[in-house]
């Protein structure tokens, strides 16, 4: 039995934030999941809106697949201990929002929740979102998901508050490459958020800019061992590098993340790609494009996804099976159309 409200939407059509406001403003029961290894703009988003709803009493919990532990870096994030492991999700929630997640295998051991909540609400800007809810808030031009929970909470009528506020820079600060590619709305949301008192310096290091010593020598491991293709990618060129379990093996997750955004500075190269091992043989694969090749359609050749300049994707086999792979799909990959916001050619923002 689905949640009576507003009429339930499962075609290709996005709900205004009218609606999907309307089906929060009487939830009395609000479970927020993000996608799994969630990133700033999930975790914060679903932490913002679930602080506001937490606020206004529902009951609200927070969750995510995996990993086990929440990030150390989003850890303070969560100033009311609103995050709660897999297991404490209801098996048949009430509302389920869905935040910064494209399709239903991205929410890992909590995807089967979506077929027995009373509602799903979406709440995207994927362009790849596959609208696997009952009701649909997705904005493919949006910077980020933070900024979609930033137009919902202004619907609800919530006041920002600096906790809330917090959350969502930490979104739109990830999502943009820090405000690299963000749009003037997006940096007027960011003032906005910064009138409560976030303290954008001491949010950044925490989220992007803190790293363990051993951090170094992973470095030194992994960029020495990069390589550069230039008739890759279309002649556009590919630079590419491995993250191996014995590379990383005391370091966190945010370490290993970072090695991309190394990597993508690579001035010869258009593509990059990161090959991190999550276990022998099986690949977590992060692409990022400078502006000219859509790497999430070639992320999509291998079930992944994600947007045009920052997609990945997960594959089996060895590193150079799995790059042979990759070289194909890049060389096929369509090319970024200009962005008509813009008249350049930029693809699809955020992450
Ligand atoms: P990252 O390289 O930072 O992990 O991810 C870049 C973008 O690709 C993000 O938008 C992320 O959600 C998406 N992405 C990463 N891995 C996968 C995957 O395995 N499947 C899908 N569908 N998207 C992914
Ligand atoms: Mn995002």
């Amino acid at each position: 039995m689905r949640n009576a409200g507003i009429t339930p939407n499962t075609t290709n059509a996005t709900n205004t934030a009218d609606e999907a406001a309307a089906l929060l403003a009487v939830a009395r029961d609000v479970t927020l999941v993000a996608h799994v290894q969630p990133d700033a703009d999930a975790l914060g988003s679903a932490l913002a809106l679930g602080l506001a709803l937490h606020r206004r009493g529902a009951t609200v919990r927070v969750s995510f697949g995996a990993p086990e532990q929440t990030p150390e870096s989003l850890r303070g994030l969560d100033v009311a201990g609103l995050i709660v492991p897999p297991e404490q999700v209801p098996t048949q929630p009430d509302l389920l929002v869905a935040l910064d997640t494209a399709s239903r295998g991205r929410l890992g051991c909590l995807a089967d929740r979506v077929d027995t909540a009373g509602a799903v609400l979406v709440v995207d800007h994927h362009a790849t979102n596959e609208r696997f809810g009952t009701h649909h808030l997705v904005d493919v031009d949006a910077d980020a998901t933070a900024v979609l929970v930033l137009k919902l909470l202004d619907t609800l009528g919530v006041p920002l508050d600096e906790p809330i506020a917090r959350c969502l820079y930490a979104g739109l600060v990830t999502d943009t490459s820090c405000f690299r590619r963000a749009d003037p709305s997006t940096h007027a949301i960011a003032a906005r958020l910064l009138a409560t008192g976030v303290d954008p310096e001491l949010l950044t290091r925490e989220l992007l800019d803190t790293h363990p010593f051993g951090w170094l020598p992973m470095l030194a491991t992994v960029l020495g061992r990069a390589r550069l293709e230039l008739a890759s990618a279309q002649g556009l060129g590919l630079v590419h590098t491995t993250v191996r379990l014995a590379d990383a093996a005391d370091l966190r997750r945010e370490e290993i993340e970072s090695v991309v955004d190394l990597v993508r500075t690579t001035s010869e190269a258009e593509v990059a790609a990161v090959l991190k091992e999550v276990e022998p043989d099986r690949w977590s694969v992060s692409l990022r494009a400078k502006q000219r090749i859509d790497v999430s359609a070639a992320a999509a050749e291998f079930g992944g996804g994600g947007h045009r300049r920052a997609a990945g994707f997960t594959a089996h086999g060895t590193a150079d099976g799995v790059l042979d792979r990759l070289r194909t799909a890049l060389h096929h990959a369509p090319h970024c159309q200009p962005s008509p916001r813009h008249g350049d050619i930029s693809g699809s923002r955020g992450l």
